[in-house]
């Protein structure tokens, strides 16, 4: 019997290339969202209007008031690694906005149909642009693929179109629009809660009362946006808790269900430097900590600030940047349980000993 000869090494096309990354980066409609949000923020917006179709695979468009693109960017925005953010390596280290990698517009213009119309506040007029692969495009055949000028409010409109259009075996593994929706949803409602004083609006193509509604403005607070996404019975039992430590170069702050709540499902978010993301030991080392107080099948209501130095954090180490770690991960993790666990007790106490003060 004879072996297989070896296949030739050969290098991939730079096209399939970021294919493959945009894939990575993008994996469903809440990704590309929320990588859409972080610049909406990041460009200083105070109304985010979002709108979708069959979760955002259809159509995936977002509004804001930031500060725009400048004429003159338009042709590189698309490119991979092209960013307006960071420019060492270093920078890396002290980031303090969200997006750093430049890949977010350029992967979703790898996998979807991207529309981008923005004007600045110095620019007497809009400009709209179609991309590519990461390039300028035409809008239909035959048209140029330069920015045309047009009417438009100051701020950014990026619209996503049929997104995986290119990816069949993605597109295929996302047939639950209904999920794909909620995941949407709930991304936006996070992002609502922790940027109280932004309005985020977010509603279906079609339809014309809203899924999340908010309205920001300077005197917001976290609270009143949490009653109004998840109700008042969860806001009423917050307690807003914190911990902090210099040493360990952190600082907490939270609001945490107090023992009177028992929530269907456990919920719990987390930003971290500003940032959604996921922490699976913090998670479960909070919901741990309420088995304690809580009945069986009850769970608690968590929403986490943490402020970390940012050297002390690998933001990099999952494409969609949401699984996080971070150093002294064991001992923050630690003291933060004890003051909830303090403040839990407590509440036990006082339900026991109602008259106490
Ligand atoms: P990154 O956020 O890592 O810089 P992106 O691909 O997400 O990379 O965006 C590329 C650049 O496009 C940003 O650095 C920013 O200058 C510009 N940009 C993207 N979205 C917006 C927006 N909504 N408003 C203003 N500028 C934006
Ligand atoms: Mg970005």
């Amino acid at each position: 019997q004879q072996l297989e000869t070896t296949k030739k090494i050969q290098k991939l096309s730079i096209d399939v290339i970021n294919r493959i990354s945009a894939g990575e980066v993008i994996q469903r409609p809440s990704n590309a969202l929320k990588e859409l949000i972080e610049n909406s923020l990041d460009a200083q917006s105070t109304v985010i209007k979002v709108t979708v179709k069959d979760g955002g695979l259809k159509l995936l468009q977002i509004q804001d008031n930031g500060s725009g693109i400048k004429k003159d960017d338009l042709d590189i925005v698309c490119e991979r690694f092209t960013t307006s953010k960071l420019q060492k390596f270093e920078d890396l280290r002290k980031i303090e906005t969200f997006g750093f990698r430049g890949e977010a517009l350029s992967s979703i213009s790898h996998v979807s149909h991207l529309k981008i119309l923005t004007k600045t506040a110095d620019s007497n007029c809009a400009y709209r642009a179609y991309y590519a692969d990461g390039k300028l495009a035409p809008s239909t055949a035959g048209d140029t693929i330069d920015p045309k000028p047009c009417a438009g409010v100051n701020g950014t409109q990026i619209t996503s179109e049929d997104l995986f259009f290119n990816v069949p075996a993605r597109k295929k593994v996302l047939r639950n629009i209904l999920e794909e929706h909620a995941r949407v949803v709930d991304l936006v409602r996070k992002y609502a809660i922790f940027n109280s004083k932004v309005s985020f609006i977010l509603k279906k193509a079609d339809i014309s009362t809203p899924d999340v509604f908010t309205q920001g403005g300077e005197g917001t607070t976290e609270k009143e946006v949490i009653s109004l996404i998840y109700g008042s019975e969860i806001a009423k039992e917050l307690k807003e808790l914190s911990s902090s430590n210099d040493k360990l170069e952190y600082k907490m702050t939270g609001l945490f269900s107090t023992t009177n709540l028992s929530s269907k499902k456990p919920i719990f978010i987390l930003f971290i430097n500003n940032r959604l993301v996921d922490c699976r030991n913090l998670k479960l080392g909070l919901e741990q900590l309420y088995t304690k107080y809580l009945s069986k099948g009850a769970y608690p209501f968590i929403f986490v600030r943490l402020s970390l130095n940012p050297r002390n954090v690998d933001v990099n180490i999952h494409p969609t940047k949401s699984e996080v770690r971070f150093l002294y991960e064991d001992q923050i993790i630690e003291l933060i349980q004890k003051v909830v666990d303090t403040e839990l007790n407590l509440s036990i106490l006082s339900k026991t000993f109602p008259q106490a003060s």
